[in-house]
């Protein structure tokens, strides 16, 4: 396989990872497959490579219970559950590794941390990114867009640094800790290798990492039939009762206020793969989902004076992008055919926005 990263950079990050001491991971809010398995895995490696290196995965809220099976899930340290031992983690490590995110944004309140963290003791910072557009916050950045998931590219980093490091300790192989936290990434960012998933040389990490021992059937069935009874029905009530069609621009919209969800005891994760599945029909080539996702503290700035923060998730085909219309009209972004954004306000509006705004973003053919 060809490598894609450079080597004066590898080099780079092979020197910062050998002298850090005390090693922080970062991963997105709301931590999906990627998050998890990318952060993850270099953790997994990371503490195989030398016992004595303290190191911590922190993620900003919890992870969905689909994801709870992976291996060290349980050691994770949730930001919104024990915000100050976090910050204790952060002013105390000598590096910082972001995966999975592209602007201290995308981690919430955590990114605050993180930004002052930065700028004060100017501690090492190394990013492994896929999103589009990374903010300039990170001393050795790997941000490849057209990488398919982070945890590719994480695995080419470590290879990388086995085969082009002077450091005889990076020549280690990979553990199956690592190689099923990888592989998850790499199987939910391709939503189970249906889409960005061309590419023969993704097969040939897959072959790798089955290789190892990575039972990936398993994988399969503890992250997609892992659903609660209660997650089945809401999937049938949206397609049922809540799912819209615009014909003229092959687009579906999915809503759900927080009273909807409450009915059917809605959890973290719950959501997943609902967006998807207007794609499934026929001519259908646009989908947006969004739901009433939490009530803010009255402290928090908010567009109306209301507290309601709606989230919302696009995924569109082929040529057709949808992250200029998160973009710009629900301040977020993405990739071309899976991107997200918020707003703050009754839900209502922001359907109202969606439907001002699609004639100018979706195509019609
Ligand atoms: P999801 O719909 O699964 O939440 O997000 C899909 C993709 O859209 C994410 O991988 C991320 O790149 C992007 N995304 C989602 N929400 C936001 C947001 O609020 N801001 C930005 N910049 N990107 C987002
Ligand atoms: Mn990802």
């Amino acid at each position: 396989m060809t490598s894609i990263l450079p080597l004066d950079r590898v080099r780079e990050a092979a020197q910062l990872l050998s002298q850090a001491r005390k090693v922080v991971i970062l991963t997105h809010i709301s931590p999906d497959g990627d998050a998890m398995g990318s952060s993850l895995g270099l953790w997994h490696w990371l503490r195989g490579l030398e016992p004595t290196k303290q190191c911590t995965v922190v993620i900003p809220n919890a992870f969905p219970d689909f994801l709870a099976w992976m291996p060290g899930a349980d050691e994770v340290v949730i930001f919104e559950k024990d915000p100050e031992q976090v910050r204790l983690l952060l002013d105390d490590a000598d590096m910082i590794v972001c995966t999975d995110f592209n602007e201290p944004k995308r981690i919430g309140a955590l990114g605050e941390c993180l930004t002052a963290v930065l700028q004060t003791k100017h501690t090492h910072c190394l990013l492994i990114d896929h999103h589009l557009h990374p903010a300039d916050f990170a001393t050795v950045m790997f941000s490849y867009p057209e990488s398919p998931s982070s945890c590719e590219l994480v695995y080419r980093l470590l290879i990388d640094l086995a085969q082009s490091s002077d450091y005889h300790q990076f020549c280690c192989p990979l553990s199956l800790s690592v190689a099923t936290c990888l592989y998850t990434g790499m199987m939910t960012d391709t939503g189970n290798f249906s889409f960005n998933s061309n590419r023969a040389d993704m097969y040939e990490i897959v072959s790798h990492l089955v290789r190892i021992g990575v039972d990936k059937d398993a994988v399969y069935n503890r992250v997609f039939n892992a659903y609660t009874a209660d997650r089945m029905r809401l999937v049938g009530y949206c397609l049922y009762q809540k799912m819209e069609i615009i014909p003229e621009y092959h687009a579906a919209l999915i809503y759900l206020k927080r009273k909807e969800l409450y009915k059917f005891n809605f959890r973290s994760g719950d959501a997943e793969g609902i967006v998807n599945m207007p794609l499934q029909i026929k001519d259908i080539y646009y989908s947006c989902f969004m739901r009433e996702d939490k009530v803010l503290p009255a402290e928090e700035p908010l567009a109306g004076g209301s507290k309601i923060k709606v989230k919302i998730s696009m995924r569109s085909q082929g040529d057709r992008p949808v992250n200029d219309f998160c973009h710009e009209v629900f301040h977020g972004g993405g990739h071309k055919n899976a991107s997200g954004g918020e707003y703050y306000g009754p839900i209502e509006e922001a359907v109202e926005l969606f439907k001002q705004n699609y004639a100018r973003f979706l195509q019609k053919n």
